[in-house]
């Protein structure tokens, strides 16, 4: 298959009402899209990403009226949630519509839901006339793209199109919070934490392992963000081993321990280069990726999230 690479979002949200799929830019990492109504499409999805078909999409709507096209009921909380969030980097789960074909869902009676806030993933959704269910747009197990480029070294070749845009500006995936009951449940942290989540709807819980197992986020299971080389979280440079082809990202340390190194003002910027920075480390031989923790509030909490789960074998 031929990929055509594009900076105009009219002409790729032509290759969506023809049934195709297109990789675009969001607020959080890229997404790969195509139009949750049509069961063929959806399936290119899966295959392109080798997504496990366990694992479901997060339909992304241009405008707020298109929700109505795929829940069948906004909750109390969902709507709190939505006037206080939407559009930005927070998906909404509610009891999906009987028209979405449950290949979106991976077989679950719910949905996922978020408006990006993007000026060109914007642009892009209103010219698809359509909701796109799109996960992150990398391989199956790979970190999340943060780049075209990155997206274009996993999927070139396998998708129709790539949009074009800039560096992602928070580099990590949304918030997904559970709304199908009264209590919001967090199942997946991002750059929306949970004390800002907790200012539009109090009672707001974290998922933990011990609540039922109908509130789990399915895809959590999977191995995820992971770099080819191993990568090990320390508190600070001083407790990393002498390793060849090692390389150190964190808030500060460094020295002349490490092949490559990259030390962020705020942990904003932790987020929003660590996913580059794995795909780097990779490109350049790169053997142990050393990542320095950080304070789990905000999306540091959701920077954990990622780098435990990268550190997993
Ligand atoms: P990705 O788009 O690759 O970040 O993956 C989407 C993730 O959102 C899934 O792996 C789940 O963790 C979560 N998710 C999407 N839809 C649902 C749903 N209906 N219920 C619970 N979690 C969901
Ligand atoms: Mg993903």
């Amino acid at each position: 298959m031929e990929t055509l690479l594009t900076t105009d979002p009219e002409v790729a949200a032509a290759f969506i009402r023809r049934g195709g799929v297109v990789a675009f830019p969001t607020e959080t990492v890229y997404g790969l899209g195509a139009n949750v109504f049509d069961e063929t499409a959806v399936a290119k999805i899966f295959e392109a990403k080798q997504r496990p078909a366990d694992n479901p999409l997060i339909a992304h709507v241009g405008h707020l009226e298109q929700i109505g096209e795929l829940a069948v009921e906004v909750t109390d909380p969902a709507r709190k949630l939505i006037d206080a969030f939407f559009p930005g980097p927070l998906t909404v789960v509610l009891r999906k519509a009987e028209r979405v074909p449950l290949i979106a869902t991976a077989g679950l009676e719910t949905i996922g839901i978020r408006m990006p806030r993007n000026d060109l993933a914007r642009r892009f959704l209103a010219a698809c006339e359509t909701p796109v269910v799109a996960p992150s747009a990398n391989i199956s197990g790979r970190p999340s793209p943060t780049t075209w480029h990155a997206v274009f070294e996993d999927l070139n070749g396998r998708v129709d199109c790539i949009l074009q845009g800039e560096a992602t500006e928070i580099g990590l995936e949304s918030t997904v919070v559970d709304c199908t009951g009264e209590v919001p449940i967090v199942l997946r942290s991002g750059a929306i934490g949970i004390e800002e989540i907790r200012t539009a709807v109090a009672g707001a819980e974290i998922f933990s392992g011990v609540m039922s197992d109908a509130a789990a986020s399915p895809g959590m299971r999977h191995k995820h963000y992971s770099p080819r080389a191993r990568v090990a979280l320390v508190d600070d440079a001083a407790e990393c081993g002498r390793e060849i082809h090692a390389a150190f990202i964190g808030l500060d340390g460094g020295g002349a321990n490490f092949d490559k190194v990259e030390i962020c003002t705020s942990v904003e910027e932790y987020a929003r280069r660590l996913f580059a920075f794995f795909r780097e480390c990779d490109a350049e031989g790169i053997e142990v990726i050393f990542c320095q923790k950080a304070v789990e509030t905000g999306i540091g909490r959701a920077l954990m999230d990622r780098l435990r789960r990268a550190a997993e074998d």
